[in-house]
């Protein structure tokens, strides 16, 4: 179970008792306000508190007072223009709080995002629940053979089953000995801090993680990519949804711009020239490297991420 019977009553009690505000809200976000967003096996994400809107963003952009009487199409054109000429502060008048829990592993790759505000679980104040991630059969995959960074094709039959038994008996034995060193009856036991050492990378955590709309779009912009690894990119995209009930021309913006959009070095747009010009160009003729090449042709062959 993702939360546990505290967390979900004090959910319920903070559902339960809405405050009023002259603070700007939006109206998306508040009916996903302290509610669990289910990733991965026992993860979930969370917001717990947030602070402007896209009329916020327009705002600081204007720097102006309210909203004024500009049509809503203008607040999107302009949030629009900003996206695109990477007028990136008025995005930062806007911040989220999230409270994610999420595997060790998939905390470590995140925690290189270094412009957030993060407060994590203490496993030296606290003792670690035996919660693990095993990944979903569709999920267990070869290495791949074309990309050092990434997963092939999925594993079949006798050793995915093999692989997902290892994964389950190592984990569990890790546990066992955690408890036991944390100590029994009459023993002493080792502290907090040293038991959890020897526990798996797949053991969950949690934290509380602040950060600004720039920041977060950065962060969705790597994490939410088909090329991140699986496991942060579930979490991404469910930051995504809720990035998109929060902000919706923001995020609107953030999707035709960087999510689907591309950068092109000077020498691919030369290349386009040339083709739109009736040229055939090669690689040889492009003065692309073969990778810088292929990724090219992807890109304008328009394959979706
Ligand atoms: C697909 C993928 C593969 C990766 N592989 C690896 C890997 O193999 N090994 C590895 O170590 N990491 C790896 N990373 C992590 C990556 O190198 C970044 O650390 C991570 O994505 C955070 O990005 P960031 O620094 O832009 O974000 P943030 O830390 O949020 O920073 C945002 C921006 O602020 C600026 N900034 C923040 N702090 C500083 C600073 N101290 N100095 C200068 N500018 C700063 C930079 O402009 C930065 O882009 C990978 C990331 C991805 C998405």
């Amino acid at each position: 179970m993702p939360l546990t019977p505290e967390q979900q009553a004090e959910i319920e009690a903070l559902r339960s008792a809405p405050r009023e505000t002259f603070r700007a809200t939006a109206p998306g976000l508040e009916a996903e306000l302290y509610k669990a967003h289910p990733v991965l096996d026992h993860g979930f994400v969370r917001v717990i508190d947030y602070m402007g809107d896209d009329a916020a963003i327009v705002q600081a952009a204007r720097v102006s007072y309210g909203a004024g009487t500009k049509a809503a199409r203008d607040d999107a054109g302009l949030i629009r223009y900003l996206m695109r000429h990477w007028h990136s502060t008025p995005f930062e008048m806007c911040e989220i709080k999230l409270h994610v829990k999420l595997p060790v592993f998939v905390a470590r790759q995140w925690i290189r995002h270094r412009t957030a505000n993060v407060n994590e679980y203490s496993a030296r104040y606290s003792i670690l629940d035996r919660e693990f991630y095993i990944p979903a059969p569709e999920h267990l995959a070869a290495q791949s053979s074309v990309n050092n960074q990434g997963r092939g094709a999925k594993l079949e039959g006798e050793e995915a089953a093999r692989v997902l038994e290892i994964l389950k008996s190592d984990a569990a034995r890790a546990y066992d000995h955690y408890r036991e060193m944390l100590g029994q009856e009459g023993q002493q036991g080792l502290a907090r801090e040293l038991a959890r050492m020897n526990l798996p990378a797949n053991i969950y955590t949690q934290w509380y993680w602040k950060t600004d709309l720039h920041n977060l779009f950065h962060f969705l912009r790597l994490r939410a990519d088909a090329h991140a690894q699986y496991e942060i990119r579930a979490y991404a995209e469910t930051i995504c949804r809720l990035a998109a009930a929060w902000v919706p021309h923001a995020h609107a913006a953030f999707e035709d711009y960087r999510m689907g959009g591309v950068t092109l070095s000077a020498r691919a747009l030369d290349c386009v020239r040339r083709m739109l010009r009736g040229e055939e160009v090669t690689q040889e003729s492009s003065g692309m490297s073969k990778g810088e090449w292929r990724e090219f042709r992807e890109t304008i062959n328009a394959t979706k991420r």
